[in-house]
């Protein structure tokens, strides 16, 4: 067979300003050093690079953990990792759902063999810990996970009290924080948390293809306790870790120009400092909501339980959801996401991830909603830049 190489253009996707659940845009120092040549994985230049990542996400995720290192895959390798290290057939494992991501993980448990207990809670809502209690008593879980930041509906899982009910029942407590990491604290050590993924795309902006783990000494502990060999070979901790450690023993080639890039993210976020990222994030949030209810449309989440990088908006009756997210993508270069499962067609998901969370992002989103919102003939009160400035402002 052959084919027409005239026929392929460069790649060039014109401007996107990414409002989505992830990927967010990426900063050009980011995509400037995905360019830079490639080495080979034993290289000594290499190994540094190795090094400053392990040592900027330990500071991303503000633990001493030594096993902490990115997975080569997106968010979702994090999660099986996580999963198939810590969990062997048989095990329980309860699992918090409230919503697609953490119905993700009962479902990668049951895969693994695990015996899933599954607390089901609202979805856009946190659920509370009272339940979760209930569900673990007179059990003796080996693991009890959660979604920290649940991408699916914007609600924030407040994780002290589930830490406390991990380790009543004596379970490792695993976390996906795959949208929480580098947008709102994140602090493993002090949070109690042993086993935590991420992933690259959220507010960490670099493109999406790796997943930062970590694993606390009490998760190694049980790694070392395994009866049975992990089931994936790929994403075997023993092994992978090997190679990120001291001995640098050949498991797989890793994306070199990922990790390169994952590198110069993260030194970015150490650049603006994290208490200094936390409060853009929640300012922009704050704002944006402002102007979303200014508008007369209202939230999914009740207030106290939202996100700061995600924001679930209830699709207004009149407003066509396709319609309105391809007029803004096209008239305005601006991604959002529809719902997901349950809450397709409901809402609409505007991601304030990383480098995307800024003032000229937020106004100009409400002003493209307000004017696609009326030329579909949906009423909306107007004030919506009034409010957001007032936010601004300090008013
Ligand atoms: C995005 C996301 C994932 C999956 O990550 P991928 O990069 O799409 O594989 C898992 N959990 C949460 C909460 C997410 O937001």
């Amino acid at each position: 067979m052959d084919i027409n190489a005239n026929e392929f253009r460069d790649i060039d996707p014109g401007e996107r300003i990414l409002m989505g659940p992830g990927p967010g845009s990426v900063p050009p120092r980011v995509l400037q050093t995905l360019s830079a040549p490639c080495v080979g994985y034993l290289d000594p230049y290499f190994f540094s690079v190795m090094d400053d990542t392990q040592r900027l996400l330990r500071y991303v995720f503000q633990t001493e953990n030594t096993l902490t290192l990115p997975v080569s895959g997106t968010g979702m390798s994090g999660m099986e990792t996580t999963i198939v290290n810590t969990v062997e057939p048989g095990d329980e494992v309860v699992v918090c759902v409230s919503g697609f991501f953490g119905a993700r993980i009962g479902e990668i448990v049951s895969r693994v063999g695990g015996k899933v207990v599954r607390v089901d809670g609202e979805w856009g809502r946190a659920i509370d810990p009272d339940v979760v209690r209930k569900a673990v008593k007179g059990r003796n879980p080996k693991v009890l996970a959660a979604v920290h930041a649940e991408t699916s509906t914007g609600a924030c899982q407040p994780i002290q009290d589930l830490k406390g009910i991990a380790r009543e029942c004596g379970a490792l407590f695993l976390v996906d924080m795959v949208t929480s990491l580098g947008g709102m604290e994140v602090s493993l050590d002090k949070m109690g948390i042993d086993v935590a993924y991420s992933g690259s795309q959220k507010c960490l902006s670099c493109p999406p293809g790796l997943s930062p783990v970590s694993f606390s000494p009490a998760a190694v502990q049980a790694l070392e306790n395994r009866k049975s060999p992990v089931v994936s070979f790929y994403l075997d901790m023993g092994m992978v870790s090997r190679y990120w450690g001291e001995e640098r023993k050949y498991h797989h080639t890793v994306p070199i120009n990922m990790i390169y890039a994952l590198r110069e993210a993260l030194r970015i976020v150490a650049e603006e400092g994290l208490e200094a990222r936390f409060a853009r994030h929640l300012l922009n949030h704050r704002a944006l909501v402002a102007g979303v209810e200014a508008m007369g449309l209202s939230m999914l989440v009740p207030e106290g339980e939202r996100l700061p990088m995600l924001n679930a908006i209830r699709i207004p009756e009149g407003a066509d959801d396709v319609k309105v997210r391809k007029t803004l993508l096209n008239d305005f270069s601006v991604e959002i996401g529809g719902g997901l499962g349950d809450l397709a067609g409901k809402v609409w998901r505007v991601g304030l991830m990383g480098h995307v969370s800024c003032m000229r992002n937020v106004v100009l989103f409400l002003s493209a909603l307000e004017s696609i919102l009326r030329s579909q003939g949906v009423k909306t009160k107007g004030g919506a830049i009034e409010a957001a400035s007032a936010v601004y402002a300090g008013v």
